[in-house]
């Protein structure tokens, strides 16, 4: 297994709904690997998703983590505050001839879609060298010409070790959306570069995604960092905890006086409660 000394790890939740334990697992992971090593660890907020992200969750993340006894270093980031450089990587995109405007539905992609890559149905290029009127469309990585460009690359799993970069098997995916100014994958790529991350901690469930940062980061001149994907807490079915299928949040633990730092040690012992697992769970499609 590769160590990565002294890392900058991060946690990067996204305030679309209310943390639950497998967020806290993902923190306490995140954290622990940082603290151990002498490293640094900091909270970023992917708030950029207008349509889903709730201002009104992030002072219940700062409560739940400060509850867990997780501190991280220096302020919060937020990346409703980074736009502008989501923007200016964006031109770059575009004046490398990299992405192009589309204005398919995601009905219109699912119908025409005859693949499926690790996001769901893959786009099957149809805008792809067509005149699209660029206002309020979302922009697409042409995939065959990016990955030409940079040629064979490399990432390091400390876990799962050296990977040969596949970024092909997502096709072209969206970079800008039509509803956000940047996707996760734009964002998430440009910001661990810009918080000096260099051990990208996250679930297991986006090992494929890191195909797709390894890629943009060559494309633009980003530094590379190691990545530890670490399992995830599944319900017994196999399929990731998720508010939506009933387990309890921390803010409800923590309203109900449970002690979040007994928790956290129990979350580190690999005492879970009843029914719930660490694994490396099933593929649950966008
Ligand atoms: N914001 C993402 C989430 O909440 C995490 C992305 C990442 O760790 O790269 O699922």
């Amino acid at each position: 297994m590769t160590v990565t000394p002294r890392p900058t790890t991060r946690f990067a939740p996204s305030p679309n709904g209310p943390l639950h334990l497998g967020h806290a697992f993902a923190a306490i992971v995140a954290h622990d690997l940082a603290r151990s090593r002498g490293g640094r660890f900091v909270l970023r907020i992917e708030d950029i998703d207008a349509g889903r992200s709730r201002a009104e969750l992030v002072p219940e993340i700062l409560a739940d983590l400060a509850w867990l006894g997780l501190a991280w270093d220096g302020p919060v980031v937020f990346q409703s505050r980074r736009l502008a450089s989501y923007a200016v990587a964006a031109e770059r995109l575009k004046a490398m001839g990299l992405i192009y405007p589309c204005r398919c539905t995601r009905a219109e992609v699912l119908a025409a879609a005859t693949a499926t890559g690790p996001d769901g149905p893959l786009y099957p290029g149809t805008c792809r060298g067509r005149d699209v009127d660029p206002r309020g469309a979302a922009w697409r990585l042409d995939m065959t010409r990016a990955a030409a460009l940079v040629g064979p690359l490399i990432w390091t799993d400390e876990r799962a070790g050296e990977q040969p970069a596949q970024p092909e098997l997502f096709g072209d995916i969206v970079l800008l959306r039509k509803e956000a100014p940047a996707s996760y994958h734009l964002a998430a790529t440009l910001d661990d570069a810009a918080d000096g991350v260099t051990l990208v901690t996250r679930g297991r469930d986006l090992f494929e995604a890191t195909h797709v940062h390894r890629l943009l980061q060559a494309l633009l001149d980003l530094p590379v960092p190691t990545w530890h994907h670490h399992d995830l807490l599944l319900e017994a079915d196999g399929r990731k905890l998720a508010k939506r299928r009933g387990s309890p949040s921390l803010a409800d633990r923590r309203r109900h006086a449970e002690d979040g730092k007994a928790l956290a040690v129990a979350l580190r012992e690999g005492r879970f409660p009843a029914g719930i697992w660490l694994g490396a769970g099933l593929r649950e499609s966008a």
